[in-house]
């Protein structure tokens, strides 16, 4: 965790659901009334507890890993850290635009929640749009972020359409915005269509998962490891849900 975030990490450090706009003022922004998901992937005591990982859980389709550790730059720097900062940016922006913030795990410091309680959390809280956020591990030399969708199963059946209208905003921004290109080696121009995720087969609400890049890509690992471009990532996030809930 970076000292930066310290205030954040304060902030949500009691939140175990919804997090309310903390004045008036701010609950009339553009976002006000809407309420959107975060799930930072990962957690940062993960690693500590392999069986709590291995345990098999239902994604919706088939049986998967509870959780992994997470991927990390060759440098050291880990997703599940830049995963809570992205998150943590993304939340303070969208709580300033007047929207309420649903969150899966409280810091970064713990072990879990499991990949399917993740995608409930998110549920029980009835968000207008979730993001799930990720970076990954990919070929070093492949570059670029992806953006993968839910394929339709039953639960997640209302919320395909929905899911595909934010990723072209989002893909947008994220070229645009925060200048990283679109994946050389996942998907199709940016998406990637997966039905072997618990995060996008048990969602009732649109939802994304966003590879913000590829953290094994020095090129694209010094910009991973920036605040600066976290923050233009999280602005990009932003305008992608603005642009996608009110126009
Ligand atoms: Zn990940």
């Amino acid at each position: 965790m970076r000292k930066s975030l310290g205030v954040a990490v304060a902030l949500f450090a009691s939140l175990t659901g919804v997090l309310v706009p903390a004045s008036p003022a701010q609950a009339t922004g553009i976002l006000a009334g809407k309420v959107i998901g975060i799930d930072p992937g990962h957690n940062g005591r993960n690693y500590t507890d392999p069986s709590f990982l291995n345990q098999q859980v239902w994604n919706g389709r088939e049986w998967e890993n509870c959780d992994t550790t997470g991927t990390q730059t060759r440098g050291g720097y880990t997703e599940h850290a830049f995963n809570w900062a992205i998150a943590n940016y993304l939340a303070q922006q969208l709580i300033r635009a007047g929207a309420k913030v649903v969150w899966t795990r409280t810091s970064d410091t713990g072990i879990g929640p499991c990949v399917d309680r993740r995608a409930r959390l998110l549920n029980y809280g009835h968000p207008n749009l979730s993001i799930d956020i990720h970076a990954d591990g990919g070929p070093t030399t492949g570059r670029g972020f992806a953006i993968l969708l839910p394929v339709a199963d039953g639960p997640n059946n209302g919320v395909i359409k929905g899911s595909l209208h934010f990723a072209y905003y989002l893909r947008s921004r994220m070229v645009g915005m925060a200048g990283m290109p679109v994946s050389t080696y996942d998907g199709v121009n940016g998406f990637a269509y997966r039905s072997d995720l618990a995060g996008l087969n048990l969602t009732t609400q649109p939802k994304v998962l966003i590879e913000c890049g590829n953290m094994r890509n020095s090129t694209d690992a010094s910009l991973l490891g920036s605040k600066t471009w976290q923050l233009k990532a999280a602005n990009a996030m932003v305008s992608a849900i603005v642009k996608t809930l009110v126009g």
